[in-house]
């Protein structure tokens, strides 16, 4: 299996550590909002890796954080006259619930920044101990200069980057070794969350968070670090420079990035205020289309949302889905009982689903790409659409069924349709879930809404109440 590997520019064939064990870290999102689907992407993306090598037989320990302590949050929280932890803890439950709705697998492992602040300290202090962190007035940076290999991962020369800030003079940095330097952990401001440390009442920076939580939960050396091509610098750098330094050991064998999602060839996100979220895709489309979209580009490559590119997926989906459903009722109708040899066309049939899935493998095998493996599965629906027929064995049609199910397992979409719900069914599940929101069970309301999403109906809500359509 070969991985681009951020770190050599190069694609590598991929050797884990254990073997058919993968240890895997994904910087997961800042919760003081609702994520939007630039969020989504190496959700999406890094979830699809694991897939795979789950299906391959490997046993996937697969980390993901929340960093919920932030100046975002906290901002947020003071806007709204509550505990930051009110917020993240609030948000936390909105990702997860996305993040299901999305078909993404729970992490073996969520870990909360806030609940892992003794394993910084220690690494803080082991730091400062080997001489590569120093404490100024509660402050604590790291010597950016101690660590020979710093750059290695985003090419970046330490003699450029010094120059490059030499005239850029940061309030409150004077006190700085080098400008270089950045910080470990900080003293609180008024009205912060904090934690007593050795140098401050204060909190952590963001970069040393993920060093700690993937050593305590994956261990010093893991096999793939991952997250969006923003995190490349200067966040992926200094985890390297803070774990290496700290462990004396090499932290990530392989180093994973996503490509941008864009609007009109610009980065979607937040603070350019150009985005979507999960929430509003949701109301036009059942959010596999989403996923499907993800999946439609090579994970590398930058992708740019449209309309017509959702729509081109939603044909797509509903291709696989329309092909499966047929199957099922050709699997209905058919003779389970019959166990004649099958035929030489039969057997042609399942030698080229055989070859079809080599193709699917090695497509996935070549740094993910999903894309071929999507081409992959459109090639099966032909197969079934041109092959089979109601005189056909049913282990056939069977065999072709489990297939395109599977494959399509990897790249975590349902392709079984859910039977067509009818108008009071509907109308009865909204009753219920205005109930359900009225007694303030979310998580009930929120069900019923991916229930329906799931088999093409989205909601509105409106002044005038709820209003559903079938899209
Ligand atoms: P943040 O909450 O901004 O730290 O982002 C969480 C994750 O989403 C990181 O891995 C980012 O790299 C990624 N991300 C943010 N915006 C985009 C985007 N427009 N396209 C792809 N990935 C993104
Ligand atoms: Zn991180």
């Amino acid at each position: 299996m070969k991985i681009y590997n951020t770190l050599t520019r190069r694609k590598e064939e991929f050797v884990p550590i254990e073997e058919k064990k993968v240890r895997m870290y994904v910087c997961g999102p800042t919760v003081y909002n609702y994520i939007h689907i630039g969020n989504a992407r190496p959700m999406i993306v890094f979830d699809t890796v694991r897939r795979f090598f789950e299906y391959k037989g490997y046993q996937v320990n697969y980390v993901s954080n929340f960093t919920d302590v932030d100046d975002k949050i906290i901002k947020k929280a003071n806007e709204e006259g509550v505990d930051a932890s009110e917020i993240s803890e609030r948000f936390i439950k909105e990702v997860k619930r996305d993040m299901k709705a999305m078909n993404v697998k729970e992490a073996s492992t969520h870990p909360k920044a806030t609940e892992e602040i003794d394993g910084m300290i220690a690494m803080i202090e082991t730091l400062i101990e080997k001489g590569h962190a120093y404490e100024k007035n509660g402050t604590v940076y790291f010597r950016t200069r101690s660590f020979q290999d710093y750059g290695k991962l985003s090419k970046k020369n330490i003699d450029d980057l010094e120059a490059g800030h030499r005239d850029i003079k940061v309030a409150g940095e004077e006190e700085k070794e080098d400008p270089l330097d950045f910080v470990l952990w900080k003293p609180k401001k008024e009205g912060e969350p904090y934690w007593e440390s050795p140098w401050s009442d204060g909190r952590p920076g963001w970069h040393i968070e993920c060093s700690v939580m993937s050593k305590k939960y994956l261990g010093d050396e893991i096999d793939i670090h991952a997250g969006g091509e923003d995190l490349i610098f200067p966040h992926h750098e200094n985890e390297i420079a803070q774990s290496e330094a700290a462990n004396g050991k090499t932290f990530s064998r392989y180093w994973m990035h996503n490509g941008f999602l864009n609007i009109d060839n610009k980065k979607m996100s937040k603070s350019e205020g150009n985005f979507f979220t999960v929430r509003e895709i949701e109301e036009k489309y059942p959010l596999q289309v989403l996923r499907f979209f993800m999946l439609s580009a090579h994970y590398r490559s930058p992708l740019n949302f449209s309309k017509e590119l959702m729509e081109a997926s939603k044909n797509g989906l509903e291709r696989i889905t329309t092909a499966v459903f047929n199957l099922e009722h050709l699997m209905k109708a058919a003779d389970t009982e019959n166990d004649a040899p099958l035929s030489d066309p039969a057997r042609k049939v399942l030698e080229e689903l055989d070859k079809l899935q080599r193709r699917f493998n090695e497509a996935m095998e070549d740094d993910f790409n999903t894309a071929d493996a999507i081409s992959v599965i459109f090639d099966m629906v032909k197969l079934a659409n041109t092959s089979l027929t109601e005189n056909s064995a049913y282990v056939l049609l069977k065999a072709v069924y489990d297939r395109i199910l599977l494959l399509c397992d990897v790249l975590g979409i349902e392709a079984v349709r859910e039977t067509e719900i009818l108008d009071e069914e509907i109308e009865k599940l909204i009753a219920e879930r205005q109930a359900a929101r009225k007694e303030k069970n979310f998580a009930r309301a929120d069900e019923i809404r991916k229930q329906l999403s799931e088999q093409g109906i989205v909601l509105e809500d409106t002044r005038e109440g709820v209003r559903w359509k079938r899209v």
